[in-house]
């Protein structure tokens, strides 16, 4: 049996060809027994080479290994080579993906310097020209790719479907005995336009092991079943997302629906998590509440989980939240160190837990737990490692205390 092994509960990965994604000595292999890639997407302009620069160390810091950056005018274009430089000299070595839309033939040709630094472009078939122009320019972009040694994403959109495709199925469809309804003829034609654009991007040469595709709708069943279908009828690796997720908790409780129930199938080689970020706020978000996604489906280990109950009425204050809080923050920004200094870290689980309720039960099954007082307790907080209670904490320095104890089991 040479399935991937997978958690309990989950179908064995999809095999799929694999694709690899490099920048200099950084190689991110997409598909099969590789892991499922995080990936993200800046919103800076790219024109602004600095400020794109940035947010791109930014997302890679937070653990984006590909990130995606617009490539939508000329002086977009013209910085991608000064955006790789800074890059770079940053000492960030992360793939850098251009996302073409409309003019992609051109700016492909007139900037090969863009071409060149770019790791991976992702073009959308549905809007590569008018459709009389549509298969010269396609074609353009498939031979930039094979000339520059790229693989792409091709990835078809739900706003932006190829209207050639469409037209097709909704003709074929009048002509069947039971026609199926619309939105049934609309996820045929994403996965159609998605395989026929594959079929023949390899007809002009590029090798079937530089292609991901992706079919992103925003509505969660039907992009479990769109996806689904491109899972059987296709062994390209799939780029996997929900677009247009939305704000805040919206968005990232329809995209953990959506991928949990494909992941689940072992559908997926990687995944973005796309959320409309609050004005000013972190786009690194769509990184964490992707490696989140993977770390609770028991598929990818990031950084060491913390279990926190809800609390109740039981607690004497939110001091037990704010501890939570502080040690999966501490436990995160050591995470670039730890990784490489105490292999395995990642897999470590620390529960910190409200009350006697299941404060000492909780604690017993994490690595190290801490069982703080409800209101009706005594002041003290057992600490709990590997099953065993050890030290008890009191006083107003538990927080400080007990993060120092959970610095000295990852050092032991
Ligand atoms: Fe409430 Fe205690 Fe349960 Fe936390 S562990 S939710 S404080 S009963």
């Amino acid at each position: 049996n040479d399935s991937i092994p997978m958690p309990v509960g989950a179908s064995p990965r999809r095999r799929t060809r694999q694709v690899r994604v490099r920048w200099d000595d950084n190689e991110v292999v997409i598909g099969s027994d590789g892991p499922v890639v995080v990936q993200s997407m800046t919103n800076t302009d790219t024109a602004e080479a600095i400020a794109t620069a940035i947010q791109t160390r930014a997302l890679a810091k937070a653990g984006s290994e590909l990130v995606r950056i617009t490539v939508n005018t000329p002086a977009a274009a013209g910085e991608v080579g000064a955006i790789r430089e800074q890059l770079d000299r940053m000492g960030c070595k992360v793939p850098l993906v251009g996302d073409f839309h409309y003019n992609g033939h051109k700016l492909l040709h007139d900037f090969p310097e863009c071409a060149a630094a770019l790791s991976k472009y992702r073009i959308n078939p549905g809007n590569v020209g008018s459709s009389s122009r549509r298969d010269d320019n396609y074609r353009a972009m498939i031979e930039a790719a094979c000339q520059y040694d790229k693989p792409v994403r091709i990835g078809v959109n739900w706003g932006s479907l190829d209207q050639a495709v469409l037209a097709r199925l909704m003709d074929a469809n009048s002509k069947r005995a039971n026609p199926w309804d619309a939105q049934a003829v609309m996820r045929e034609a994403l996965v159609t336009s998605a395989i026929e654009s594959a079929q023949e991007a390899e007809r002009i040469g590029l090798p079937g092991d530089r292609i991901v595709l992706s079919a992103k709708v925003s509505n969660v069943q039907d992009v479990v079943a769109v996806y689904t279908e491109l899972a059987s009828r296709c062994d390209y690796p799939l780029h996997v997302g929900l677009t247009e997720a939305g704000m805040g908790s919206k968005g990232i409780v329809a995209s953990s629906a959506a991928l949990s129930l494909l992941l689940q199938k072992g559908i997926g080689d990687t995944i973005r998590i796309s959320l409309t970020p609050e004005p000013g706020g972190d786009r690194s978000k769509e990184v964490i509440v992707a490696q989140e996604i993977l770390q609770s489906l028991g598929l990818r280990s990031f950084a060491p989980m913390v279990v926190a109950c809800p609390g109740c009425g039981r607690t004497s204050s939110t001091f037990f939240q704010e501890l939570a809080d502080r040690i999966q923050r501490y436990l995160r920004e050591q995470m670039p160190v730890w990784s490489s200094q105490y292999p395995g870290v990642e897999n470590m689980h620390v529960a910190v837990m409200g009350c006697i309720v299941n404060g000492p039960g909780e604690s017993k099954h994490a690595d190290i737990g801490i069982s703080l007082p409800g209101a009706d307790e005594s002041p003290v907080a057992p600490v709990f490692i590997d099953g065993e209670r050890t030290v008890t904490l009191k006083g107003d320095h538990i927080a400080e205390e007990f993060q120092a104890i959970v610095e000295n089991y990852v050092v032991k």
